[in-house]
């Protein structure tokens, strides 16, 4: 049974949604940009490029077994999708933005009846009825910020990263709605049948998030120093210590150590006599 996987063909999430495949062992090729749908090289496994809001549809109706795409879309959805693994990018957050001289601290101060205008109508609805709010929602596609400024609307919910564009549209973030990141999704139907290899792709994926950040150190430590070396580079499960032939006074050290522990580990490796230290970048890390 092949495994249908949806990846975002465009747009922010796109490129590092085709990296992670790629990093994690499936041969999408160079020129996947240029593609509606790939077979993966020597794998029962197709990937697919469609555009990232229409990926919880395609999820849900069971036309693909996972997705990548931002969890703002899944949740605009409302069909409950299961994230099987949160990615760590695409960060942003759904918010609701009010022209700068309202007055609007929070969706309190809204009043009753206000226009907002908003690419996501079903998250903004579900947010105002849960706070017994009446607003009317004005769906558009795209470029809400300008909406007040046309007199389409009072106020907007939608995306934002760093708030620049806010900003430039004189607009202020009064409250977050919901906050979003890229997420691997699918479905308990799908899980149910084809939970191996569903789980397989999620495992690879993480195996290299989790090299990410991180190197492989290897050194040469004096033997009679290695309880030090044990305290400040405790590793996954500790270092590995192997004996270098004909030397005894030494043995190398393996170990993995986030990048922002590095350079101290260098520095307390030196301090302790320690000769031919080497960091090389990780593909994948499976604990
Ligand atoms: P696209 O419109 O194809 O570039 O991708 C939209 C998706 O990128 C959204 O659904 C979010 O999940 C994600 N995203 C991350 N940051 C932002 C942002 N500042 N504005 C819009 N979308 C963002």
């Amino acid at each position: 049974m092949t495994l249908k996987i949806a990846i975002p063909n465009k747009g922010r999430l796109s490129a590092r949604s085709a990296e992670l495949l790629s990093k994690a062992g499936l041969d999408i090729g160079e020129d996947w940009g240029r593609k509606l749908y790939i077979d993966v090289k020597g794998r029962d496994i197709e990937v697919l490029l469609v555009r990232a809001q229409d990926i919880p549809e395609f999820v849900r109706s069971g036309a693909i077994d996972i997705g990548i795409t931002g969890l703002d879309q899944v949740e605009e959805s409302g069909y409950g999708l299961e994230n099987i693994l949160s990615l760590d990018y695409g960060h942003c957050r759904l918010s609701l933005a009010v022209p700068d001289g309202s007055g609007i601290k929070s969706t309190e101060d809204v009043k009753e009846g206000s226009r907002i205008a908003t690419s996501f109508p079903n998250v903004t609805k579900r947010y105002f009825d849960s706070i017994g709010k009446k607003v009317k929602i004005v769906t558009i596609s795209g470029a809400a910020e300008i909406m007040p400024y046309l007199g389409v609307s009072d106020c907007i919910v939608d995306l934002v990263s760093t708030g620049s564009t806010l900003k430039m549209n004189r607009l202020r973030e009064a409250a977050v709605l919901f906050e979003s990141q890229a997420a691997v999704v699918t479905t308990e139907k799908a899980l149910a049948e084809k939970k191996e290899p569903i789980m397989e792709v999620a495992d690879a994926i993480r195996s290299v998030i989790d090299a990410e950040g991180r190197k492989y150190l290897m050194a040469n430590v004096p033997v009679d120093r290695m309880a030090e070396v044990e305290k400040f580079l405790p590793g996954i499960g500790g270092p590995t210590v192997l004996n270098i032939s004909g030397i005894k006074d030494f043995v190398a050290v393996h170990v993995v150590v986030a990048d922002s522990h590095l350079y101290d580990a260098i520095n307390d490796l030196r301090k302790i006599g320690a000769t031919g230290i080497l960091t090389l970048s990780m593909d994948r890390l499976v604990e």
